[in-house]
């Protein structure tokens, strides 16, 4: 199954849930990104795991 989420805010592209597997990233604000933005993004935000 493959349901459509949303888009990515940065780039646009469409974000899809496959077989629950989430083809991105909600962030707190309930915003969606694809994983090449949200890499971008947690880089910004300097994750102390990183
Ligand atoms: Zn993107």
């Amino acid at each position: 199954m493959k349901e459509l989420v949303g888009s990515c805010k940065c780039c646009g592209k469409d974000i899809y849930c496959l077989d629950g597997f989430f083809n991105g990233v909600i962030t707190d604000d309930k915003q969606t990104y694809c994983f090449d933005c949200q890499g971008a993004i947690s880089k910004e935000t300097e994750n102390p795991q990183g």
